[in-house]
């Protein structure tokens, strides 16, 4: 048995007008959660799907669990599970029904009551689909992806647009994948979500991989900055006139000010004395409820043009 959950080798896609994926490898030992970090249209779905047999390559090699799909499609899709950027269900299916139907499909399942403990719908085991709140969409989401009780599971941005509370429990159903033994590939544009879960990542950008590692190791090979977030209470001070004080550029978007640093924690005492005489920050800074800033980097585009919202 192979080691690996997942071999890629020069995996290329040109779409009519965009080379989407550009020359791609990438090696996922087994029981590893491996997360592709990457700005909008970096192609992050693009491998994820040509990977999961949905979408064919120009060219390029996969190997999933030993196998090809050109040799053993079937066994393939036995054996991993995939969520999608978005799951389409009818409305009126309930969370029970859908994973009754999605586990008929497949020679082994795990038992459906099982799946709703373990993604906490059990409430809602019985409502139609169209009442359920985002995150519990997506957790059931989840749910089906674990119905095969599969070795290998495909997420795609499975946080996307979630509250800060949805993501957190979606990680804990992330982490739970990853201690019942299987491998979970996942791509995300959030670098504390990659932080909090992924053993290893990559990061894409136009198609390749630009930089492979654990999340500690690329935030300290790659000098990432940190982004202080700031909000105000009452009025905001006047932004130049702070930027002067505190002496280094600040960026501001409606109402949260942003302000890159190497190093956070000294940034703070400077923030709160810029700050004054305005009132004090609605917070300690950073204003980011998760991870402190300095565990909180956003990454890195080695471009200069390119500041991405990953
Ligand atoms: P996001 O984070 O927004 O989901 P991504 O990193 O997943 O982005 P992809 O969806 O893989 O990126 O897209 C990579 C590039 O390929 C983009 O420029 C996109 O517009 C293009 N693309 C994706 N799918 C198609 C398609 N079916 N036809 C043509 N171009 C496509």
């Amino acid at each position: 048995m192979t080691d690996l959950a997942l071999r890629v080798k020069g995996l290329r896609k040109q779409y009519a007008k965009v080379l989407a994926v550009d020359g791609l490898d990438l090696e996922v030992p087994r029981g590893e959660v491996f997360g592709l970090l990457g700005p909008n249209g970096a192609g992050k779905t693009t491998t994820l799907e040509i990977i999961e047999g949905l979408t064919s390559a120009d060219t390029g090699e996969i190997e999933i669990l030993g196998l090809t799909w050109a040799h053993q499609g079937q066994e393939i899709r036995a054996r991993i599970g995939v969520q999608l950027q978005s799951t389409s269900l009818f409305n009126k299916i309930t969370p029970r029904e859908s994973l009754d139907l999605y586990g008929s499909y497949y020679p082994k399942r795990r038992g459906t009551n099982e799946l709703l403990d373990l993604v906490q719908l059990q409430e809602k085991a019985d409502a139609y689909h169209i009442t359920l709140s985002g995150g519990q969409q997506q957790r059931l989401a989840l749910a089906l992806a674990l119905v095969n009780d599969p070795e290998l599971v495909f997420l795609d941005e499975p946080t996307t647009g979630l509250d800060p509370q949805a993501r957190r429990s979606l990680w804990d159903v992330v982490r739970r994948m990853k201690a019942e033994g299987r491998t979970v590939m996942l791509t995300t544009h959030y670098m504390d979500e990659a932080e909090a879960l992924c053993d290893r990542l990559a990061i894409m950008d136009h198609g390749q991989v630009i930089a492979t590692g654990t999340p500690a190791s690329l935030i300290s090979d790659l000098a990432i900055p940190s982004v202080v977030e700031l909000t105000f209470e009452g009025a905001a001070p006047e932004p130049s006139a702070f930027a002067a004080r505190l002496d280094q550029a600040v960026e501001r978007r409606a109402d949260l000010w942003e302000i890159p640093t190497p190093d956070p924690k000294a940034l703070l005492p400077r923030l709160l004395e810029a700050a004054h005489p305005a009132p004090a920050p609605s917070h300690q800074p950073p204003t980011r409820r998760a991870p402190p800033p300095s565990l909180h980097p956003l990454p890195p585009l080695p471009r200069p043009s390119a500041r991405h919202p990953l």
